[in-house]
């Protein structure tokens, strides 16, 4: 699966080439795309399959309760922020309670805890919804006008990182669904899945990915990953999360996400994959360095009580 660099300048992108023709992506027309396309796989950023991807929709954002709507108290995170394009939605339970009597207050103790239990910089989820389907901005990205969305990017539309899925926090919009959905039998509310199913019809609209799509995702240490453009965090990971009852219902999510794209007017211009600064080296210092970052299994012992 890897494709790791055997030395000389061209060397990662003469493997990303083989590992894409190993899974056929060249001949589905990736080739087209040229040696820029091929240089944003070496830089570790999360890339868009152009053969996957329709053209972008005019999906506007859901509403969403502002960090100072919840009362985060900004004293507790940090400022320092990393952005990328996104290409991936991954979602999560919170595996706290599912009939939830206060979720403001939920997501305020999830705050605290992934910054003081856990030493994050910030909340990890990008966003998280509550039963009644409200939709809360999760990790700071910048302060916003007074016009704008609280959609967790910055001013040209990367997504801010966050720290939900170990590896794979670049370029993947990470949502929570407070509850636990361990068992088949546990069941999100209607109110929740709409709102996720608006959330990621925006995300992932607007960008033009398709959500019954996978995709090509190189990772920091230039290994390519294939999987699923709107997937459950178990997908990427060794995990419970979001659970047997929420994961089941990922391929609904998946349709009805379609199904509201598919609904709106296509933006008129054409898809490019987006170039990526070459900060390779930066981004896979900071992401060994970065405690967000830091392997699961040595960080279990300080987490006991939450799967994120
Ligand atoms: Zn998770």
């Amino acid at each position: 699966m890897a494709a790791a660099p055997e030395g000389g300048p061209d060397a990662p992108v003469r493997s990303l080439r083989r590992a894409l023709l190993g899974r056929g992506l060249m001949a589905a027309g990736a080739l087209a795309l040229g040696p820029r396309f091929l240089e944003s796989l070496a830089t570790g950023a999360a890339i868009d399959d152009a053969t996957l991807v329709h053209a972008p929709a005019r999906v506007t954002a859901p509403p969403i309760i502002s960090r100072q709507e919840w009362g985060a108290d900004e004293s507790l995170r940090t400022g320092t922020r990393s952005f990328a394009p996104v290409t991936k939605a991954i979602v999560h339970h919170t595996a706290t309670l599912t009939e939830e009597p206060d979720p403001g207050a939920r997501v305020r103790a999830i705050y605290r805890y992934h910054v003081q239990g856990s030493g994050w910089s910030d909340i990890g989820y990008n966003f998280l919804i509550d039963q009644s389907g409200l939709i809360y901005e999760g990790r700071w990205a910048r302060d916003y006008g007074s016009d704008e969305t609280h959609g967790g990017e910055d001013e040209d539309g990367l997504g801010v990182l966050g720290a939900h899925a170990y590896g794979f926090n670049r370029g993947s919009v990470g949502v929570a669904l407070l509850g636990t959905y361990t068992s088949a039998d546990a069941t999100a509310t209607d109110a929740a899945l709409e709102a996720l199913t608006a959330l990621l019809s925006w995300k992932l609209g607007t960008r033009g990915i398709d959500p019954h799509g996978s995709s090509g995702y190189a990772k920091a240490d230039g290994s390519i990953v294939r999987f699923p453009n709107l997937c459950g965090h178990r997908d990427v990971l060794t995990t419970g999360c979001p659970g047997d009852g929420l994961g089941r219902r990922l391929a609904e999510v998946r349709t009805a996400v379609a199904a509201t794209i598919a609904s709106r007017p296509v933006e008129p211009r054409s898809v490019e994959p987006r170039s990526v600064e070459p900060s390779a080296g930066q981004e896979q210092g900071r992401e060994a360095d970065d405690p967000e970052n830091e392997p699961k299994k040595k960080r279990r012992e300080r987490r006991r009580d939450q799967d994120d």
